[in-house]
């Protein structure tokens, strides 16, 4: 506190130019640009102008250090930053240390900057903080009034507010941040930072670019979050009140497009900017009983702030920490799925489970519900590589910042993930063409649409209880969607798991789901699912091996399922885990199929492997061979078939197994135990009466124990 309780010092403007003369040598009339313990002023030399800066005779030594190294540092990293550099070495004039810096050009800064203007402002806070990141200096531990760290001491200085209701928000932002942001605050990332990167300390070129960064007397070590808080709290002032976060978040924009926060930032940063207002108008009330003639500097930002102060408590730090980023407490779980019905509408899925699973979070094999419950997921095959994996997850963020667009034009990740598919196809296939699309459904209208251009014919063949997607003409191929006694005169079912064929017409495709999912979980004989298609060449067909479900290593043994039954597909449909959740799927041919379809041809879907979701298939691909998962899933696999065939009938293979129950009540009972003892299975079938498991494949031996128990309750 030394610094802010001596006496700044006190010269007269001639004193100072003579002080420039003499010092650096540097001539001109000296104008006072005002400091809050030191005299700055500029001296205009009418072009060879330059800043005078005669510090504190409190100031200690290793501080200026601190600050000239951290100006040389980040102008070493960045050197295009416009930072105000020194002219000469520091020196010293009847004890005070005297420095002189490059005058920068441009004009303040306030509350008319438009929202570009602002982005831009913090934009370059963050180039900044990059550039001083790699940066320290002992004196930056210093121990600075201003840092946000030392929100609690303001206490003693309240008594200096006159106003017993302005005392009051002031103790309240405190309050707020003891129990909020001290227990966090050794989370935050810290680093030497500028420490008052406001308005009032930088230049704005025409463009409302930052022309001049100066000041970098607050220079310390704390906590970014805190550092762009008091950016904030400067953007803000004296805007109208509706304008207060919409600014702040634009902000939080700009600063993010160089240097993304941490959710632990964002969850702090409104009771950051609160502390920075308190900060301003408590050291201020301080300051001006002691300096009174510096009164008009000391206390210039107080209206406002306590302006802001008002809006903050009347919204309270909740809604403002949410405002600006903080996480929002979940809505209640029935209110919710009133909300849901009330807007989605009677097409919508149901929900499923008696007692519907509120989901706010995914890791691993585990879902958590909004009550903090951890129910094990052992149903869903689209996190493949476990909810929220790291790598997808970094992949899809990491590309999402860079680029995202279409496949008319050149990018790299849509060629790679198009080569390393087709390395996974067996090679004597000739399966040497991929298209992207976005869901399973879409993979198989392709796959249809090229079926019947290719063949000339409109005659599918499927299982009994299909499902292969929503589509006009693929719902018309999943019997498990059609209204009791529809079959598509087009259509002819083959019986499960014989996959017996009789006299076929001319035939444009048969579509096979290798795990028979939907048909409630068979493996077919492998010379059965041969002789299907052998048939379905021979009626002058395309068999199109349906991967959706049973790919991506479900089965443990490859990483597609029509090799397990050693079969070659003409066209292999790949969707749901392909992107591990992010949505993204695949057509598999051949060129030569591909070249028949009609001339008209060329076929586009807009989102169809764009970069972010080809990182994201990438990023699958490359989990599964790094965490070894077939291996895992042949191992667990074998481990959940026999465990479970104790207690029942069970079928499957990997990680996709199906349990024989008596009949669909008991099959929907189960399944609801299971999830009030916090496993989530779902049930499949033709008669709902088959217990359907299928986690992720990231699921273990210990997760199988868990799973078995709760079903022998069951
Ligand atoms: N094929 C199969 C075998 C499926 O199980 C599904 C989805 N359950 C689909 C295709 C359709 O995929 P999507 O829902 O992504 O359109």
């Amino acid at each position: 506190m030394s610094v802010l309780e001596t006496q700044p010092p006190r010269f007269t403007p001639e004193q100072v130019a003579e002080i420039a003369a003499d010092v650096f040598g540097v001539r001109g009339v000296a104008r006072d640009l005002g400091s809050e313990r030191d005299a700055t002023y500029l001296i205009d030399g009418g072009g060879s102008d330059a800043v005078l800066k005669i510090s504190n005779s409190g100031e200690d030594e290793a501080v200026l250090d601190l600050e000239q190294a951290a100006i040389a540092h980040a102008l070493a990293v960045d050197p295009e930053l416009p930072i105000a550099r020194p002219l000469a070495d520091r020196a010293t004039f009847d004890g005070h240390h005297v420095r002189l810096f490059e005058r920068l050009h441009g004009r303040a800064g306030g509350p008319e900057l438009d929202e570009r203007a602002v982005y831009e402002f913090a934009a370059t806070h963050a180039r900044l903080n990059v550039a001083l990141r790699s940066f320290f200096h002992p004196a930056a531990r210093r121990d600075l009034l201003w840092s946000l760290e030392q929100t609690p001491r303001l206490r003693p200085l309240l008594g200096a507010i006159d106003d017993t209701g302005r005392r009051a928000l002031v103790e309240a932002v405190v309050d707020t941040f003891e129990e909020r942001v001290v227990p966090q605050w050794l989370r935050l990332r810290a680093q030497v930072v500028h420490g008052d990167f406001t308005l009032g300390n930088v230049l704005l070129g025409a463009d409302d670019r930052i022309s001049g960064i100066v000041d970098f007397g607050d220079c310390a070590f704390g906590a970014q979050a805190g550092d762009f808080a008091i950016a904030v709290a400067s953007l803000v002032r004296g805007r109208p009140r509706e304008d207060v976060f919409r600014i702040a978040r634009i902000a939080v924009d700009g600063y993010s497009s160089r240097l993304p926060f941490e959710p632990d930032e964002l969850a702090v940063l409104g009771h950051l900017v609160a502390a920075r207002l308190a900060m301003i108008v408590a050291i201020s009330a301080w300051r001006v009983r002691r300096y009174p003639e510096n009164a008009e500097y000391i206390q210039a930002e107080d209206e406002d702030s306590w302006a802001l102060l008002e809006l903050f408590a009347e919204l309270g730090p909740d809604a403002v920490a949410q405002e600006l980023g903080a996480p929002r407490a979940p809505a209640a779980t029935p209110e919710l799925a009133e909300r849901r019905a009330e807007t989605l509408g009677a097409l919508l899925t149901p929900l499923t489970y008696a007692q519907p699973v509120h989901t706010v979070r995914g890791q691993g094999v585990w879902l958590f519900d909004a009550d903090g419950n951890r129910l094990l997921d052992a149903y869903n095959n689209v996190p493949v590589v476990g909810h929220c994996h790291p790598r997808v997850t970094e992949a899809v963020v990491r590309q999402t910042r860079k680029l995202n667009t279409h496949a008319r034009y050149l990018y790299e990740p849509l060629v790679e993930l198009a080569e390393r598919l087709l390395a996974t196809m067996p090679p004597a296939a000739g399966l040497d063409t991929v298209m992207l699309v976005n869901s399973g459904s879409e993979a198989n209208d392709m796959a249809w649409r090229i079926a019947t251009a290719v063949t000339g014919s409109g005659n599918a063949i499927v299982t009994e209880h299909a499902y292969h997607g929503v589509s006009d003409a693929i719902a018309a191929l999943s019997p498990e969607e059609w209204p009791p006694g529809y079959v598509p005169s087009n259509v002819t079912c083959i019986h499960v798991p014989s996959l017996e064929t009789k006299n076929l017409d001319a035939l444009a495709a048969t579509f096979l789901d290798g795990g028979l999912t939907s048909d409630g979980i068979w493996i077919p004989a492998a010379a059965d699912v041969a002789a299907l298609v052998e048939a379905t060449h021979a009626a002058g067909g395309l068999f199109v091996a349906d991967e959706v479900q049973a790919g991506f290593g479900r089965f443990g043994d490859h990483l597609w399922s029509f090799e397990h039954y050693g079969v070659t597909p003409d066209i292999v449909t790949l969707g749901k885990p392909m992107g591990n959740g992010y949505p993204v799927a695949a057509v598999i041919t051949r060129r030569e199929l591909v070249e028949r379809f009609p001339s008209a041809g060329e076929v586009f879907s807009t989102f169809g492997g764009n970069p972010v979701a080809a990182q994201a298939a990438l990023a699958v691909l490359d989990v599964i061979e790094d965490e070894r998962l077939l291996e895992r899933v042949a191992r667990v696999g074998a481990l959940l078939l026999s465990t479970l065939g104790e207690l029942a009938e069970v079928r499957g293979r990997g990680l996709l197994v199906g349990v024989q129950l008596e009949g669909p009540d008991e099959a929907a009972r189960t399944v609801d135990r299971l999830r009030e003892a916090g496993i989530l299975i779902g049930r499949t079938g033709p008669r709902g009466d088959v217990l359907k498991i299928r986690p992720p494949l990231v699921f273990g031996e210990e997760h199988v124990l868990l799973l078995a128990d709760a079903l022998r309750e069951a």
